[in-house]
C-alpha cells in the first residue's frame, strides 16, 4: 500500500473519521522529520497496536526560541515518506506552517509546574508550544493511541498530563530510547555534530551509565551522583552543562535521597547543539 500524503487538517480529520467509522484503531506518531531509528521504532510500535498508522512530520516554529536552530532545523521530506511506507505507515500528515496557525490564530495551551523546570527553564515557551502542537495534532488525527519517545522525558511527562487535563481520549505510549553503539541517544540534531563533537557527545550516556553504577554500588546522594556525572562531562573539551537532575518521574520534583523509581535527565551543549538525555532507574531500598 502507497503511503496517503495529507497536507490539510480538514482532510486529516475526515480521513480520521472514515477510519473511527469503519472500527479501525488509530495510532499517531508526532515528529518533525529528518526520520531516524528512534522515530522509526515508535511507527513499528504504532504498527504493532493499531490499524491505520499516522506520521506526522512537521518542524512546529512555535517550540523554537528565539535565535534557536529552527531555520536550519534538518529536513528530509522525501526520504521521510519513503522510511515511514518501509516500515508500514499508513498516512503521513505534513500540514504547512499556515495550515497549522492561519491568519487570527491566538490560543495557546499551557501546562502548569511540569513543564516550569528543567527544559523548560532553559527554553521559555518551548513547552507551551509542543503542548499546542501535540493538542492541535490529536484534534487533527483523532487517534485512539499516540506514541511518544522516553528520549524526551520531559515532554512525555508534560503530554500524559495535557491529555488527563483535558479529557483528551487518547492514549499516552511512552516507548525506550533508541541509541547509536556507543550509547548516544538518536537524535535527528545529531546531525550537527562534528567528528570530534560526535565523539565527545557518548559523553552523555556514559555519565548516565556512571549514575546507574554508583547507585548499584550502593550510591544514595544525589548530590554525589550528579557531582561525579558532571566532573566526567566536563572531561570533554566541547561539553557545557546545562543542567544534570535527579528528580522523581512522576512529580519532576528533586529527590533528595534516592528511591524506587529515580529519573536522571540532562542537557548538554556539544559546541553548539544542545543534547538531552535521560534514564531511569530503580533503586532497591
Ligand atoms: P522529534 O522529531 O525530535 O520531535 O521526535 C519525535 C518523537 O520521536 C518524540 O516523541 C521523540 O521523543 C521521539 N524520539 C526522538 N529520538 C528518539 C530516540 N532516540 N528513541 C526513541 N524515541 C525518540
Amino acid at each position: 500500500m502507497p503511503v496517503e500524503v495529507i497536507a490539510s487538517v480538514r482532510e486529516m480529520q475526515l480521513a480520521a473519521d472514515a477510519a473511527r467509522s469503519r472500527g479501525l484503531r488509530i495510532g499517531l506518531v508526532p515528529t518533525m522529520g529528518f526520520l531516524h531509528d528512534g522515530h522509526l521504532s515508535l511507527v513499528r510500535r504504532a504498527r504493532e497496536e493499531s490499524d491505520l498508522v499516522v506520521v506526522s512530520i512537521f518542524v512546529n516554529p512555535k517550540q523554537f526560541g528565539p535565535g534557536e536552530d529552527y531555520d536550519r532545523y534538518p529536513r528530509s521530506f522525501d526520504r521521510d515518506v519513503g522510511l515511514v511506507k518501509q516500515v508500514g505507515g499508513d498516512v503521513v500528515f505534513a500540514p504547512s506552517n499556515g495550515e497549522m496557525y492561519p491568519e487570527g490564530f491566538d490560543t495557546s495551551v499551557e501546562v502548569g509546574r511540569l513543564a516550569r523546570g528543567l527544559c523548560g527553564a532553559s527554553r521559555p515557551g518551548h513547552f507551551r508550544g509542543v503542548a499546542t502542537v501535540v493538542t492541535k495534532l490529536l484534534c487533527a488525527a483523532k487517534p485512539h493511541l499516540a506514541f511518544f519517545g522516553q528520549k524526551d522525558a520531559q515532554q512525555t511527562i508534560v503530554i500524559a498530563r495535557l491529555a488527563a487535563d483535558l479529557n483528551i481520549d487518547t492514549r499516552i505510549v511512552v516507548c525506550p530510547t533508541v541509541r547509536e553503539d556507543d550509547g548516544l541517544a538518536m537524535s535527528s540534531r545529531n546531525a550537527y555534530l562534528s567528528e570530534k563533537e560526535r565523539q565527545d557527545a557518548a559523553v552523555l550516556y556514559s555519565s548516565l551509565s556512571l549514575a546507574e553504577l554508583m547507585t548499584g554500588d550502593g550510591e544514595r546522594d544525589p548530590a554525589v551522583i550528579s557531582g561525579a556525572m558532571q566532573r566526567l562531562i566536563l572531561s570533554k573539551p566541547s561539553a557545557r552543562i546545562d543542567y544534570v537532575a535527579i528528580v522523581d518521574p512522576r512529580s519532576l520534583e528533586p529527590l533528595v535521597l534516592l528511591h524506587d523509581d529515580c529519573l536522571i535527565l540532562l542537557a548538554v551543549w556539544i559546541g553548539r547543539t544542545r543534547l538531552i538525555d535521560n534514564v531511569i532507574i530503580n533503586v532497591r531500598s
